[in-house]
């Protein structure tokens, strides 16, 4: 068989949680949390299982979800959604993301996606035929650097896929830098995706800066959010796309065919949840940043460097005064096996990664005593 994606092996999620299993290692590698979604979340999920729910959802998602998703982005940002044509709720970010790009590119097109980047855009850009520009983003506070990302904007880029708050580093885009982008773009035929899956997890008081409270950039944007990562049930594969009718009439005709529909009875509990608990995504932040600061203050005690993460559950650390010598995919396998913690190399998000980066990504979606015996054992390299 001639592969169609014959750069692509298997993700470094999976090749990062097998080794720590296989060495027993402690997970910080993968993001998902090691704790469990609120109690009342996971019991509503079988008693809609009880009740019947197991049938087809409607494609676009359950009317109920659908309106709870409009409701928190009325108070979250302010933007009044007609949920029916908006709002579409998808089997994980994932398959959102993967619907939005088959609907918008073509053989020949260009998407521009920013380094480290997330793994799951460019094989999505490939399948539909399309390619990926690949615009670094400019050390050491992964920051958009405008210059380049002009000079990649051409005829024919159809798409630039935004990730805030960003998957491996943390950093987030202002609302000035959305301006920016608005203006850089204005006379393009170029659509957005947002993936704002780490929209709630932005800590010292910083504001998220979502698409979907900018009039100009929402008119030609996917904006992509997940359940898993705001109710701590990565497993769940829920998530939701939001963007203006016509763009969300094209992408339904993808997701039909692709998955048809996200799961009943998960759909019907988080509907439950969110109705109950629209408190849950306000009390986020302070939820993550306490694990966020504990994390931070014991590696004090290590010889890794860092700079406490602006948001995501991700921290990453700098471990140049400890082994320059090793890559960063040896670092990572070298501490999990020799030293018990697992993480992410953050090269392997890159089409070509500085040569001297010696980054590495720890997830702190932990319980204390998991960060606590991380610390230590990070401590102790
Ligand atoms: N985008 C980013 C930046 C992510 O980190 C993740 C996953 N964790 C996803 C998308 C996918 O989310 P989901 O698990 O809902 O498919
Ligand atoms: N998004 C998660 C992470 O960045 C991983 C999701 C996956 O395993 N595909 O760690």
């Amino acid at each position: 068989i001639v592969s169609k994606l014959p750069q692509v092996g298997t993700t470094i999620f999976t090749t990062m949680s097998q080794l720590a299993a296989e060495c027993g290692a402690l997970n910080l590698s993968q993001g998902f949390p090691d704790f469990d979604g609120p109690q009342t979340l996971r019991e509503a999920v079988c008693r809609h299982v009880i009740a019947g729910h197991n049938q087809y959802a409607p494609m676009i998602g359950l009317p109920a979800l659908r309106e709870q998703v409009a409701a928190k982005i009325e108070r979250c940002y302010g933007r009044r959604l007609d949920e029916t044509r908006e709002v579409t709720i998808t089997p994980g970010a994932t398959e959102a993301i993967f619907c939005a790009v088959q609907a918008l590119v073509q053989p020949g097109d260009e998407v521009i996606v920013f380094d480290p980047c997330y793994d799951s855009y460019e094989p999505a850009v490939q399948l539909a035929g399309g390619r990926c520009v690949h615009v670094p983003l400019s050390l050491p506070n992964f920051a958009i650097d405008w210059e380049r990302l002009e000079a990649a904007i051409n005829s024919r880029t159809r798409l630039i896929i935004l990730n805030s708050p960003h998957n491996p580093s943390g950093a987030l885009i202002s609302r000035a830098e959305l301006d920016l982008l608005a203006a850089l773009i204005r006379d393009y035929d170029i659509h957005l995706i947002s993936d704002e899956v780490y929209e709630h997890l932005v800590y010292d008081g910083a504001p998220h800066a979502s698409v979907l409270a900018h009039e100009e950039l929402y008119a030609r944007a996917f904006v992509v959010s997940s359940f898993g990562k705001t109710y701590h049930v990565t497993g769940w594969k829920t998530g939701y796309v939001v963007a203006p009718p016509d763009l969300t009439d094209e992408l339904r005709k993808v997701h039909q065919f692709v998955t048809f529909c996200g799961i009943t009875p998960l759909q019907w509990a988080l509907a439950d949840y969110m109705s109950a608990h629209p408190e849950h995504v306000d009390e986020l932040p302070a939820f993550y940043q306490s694990k966020r600061d504990l994390f931070c203050d014991l590696l004090k005690g290590s010889r890794f460097a860092f700079t406490p993460t602006p948001g995501t559950y991700f921290q990453l650390v700098d471990y140049s005064a400890i082994r320059d010598d090793l890559s960063d995919v040896e670092m990572a396998e070298w501490l999990t096996r020799e030293h018990g913690v697992a993480s992410i190399p953050v090269s392997v998000f890159y089409q070509e990664p500085p040569q001297d980066l010696r980054l590495l990504r720890f997830c702190f979606a932990k319980r204390e005593d998991t960060l606590r015996q991380a610390a230590e054992k990070l401590c102790r390299v």
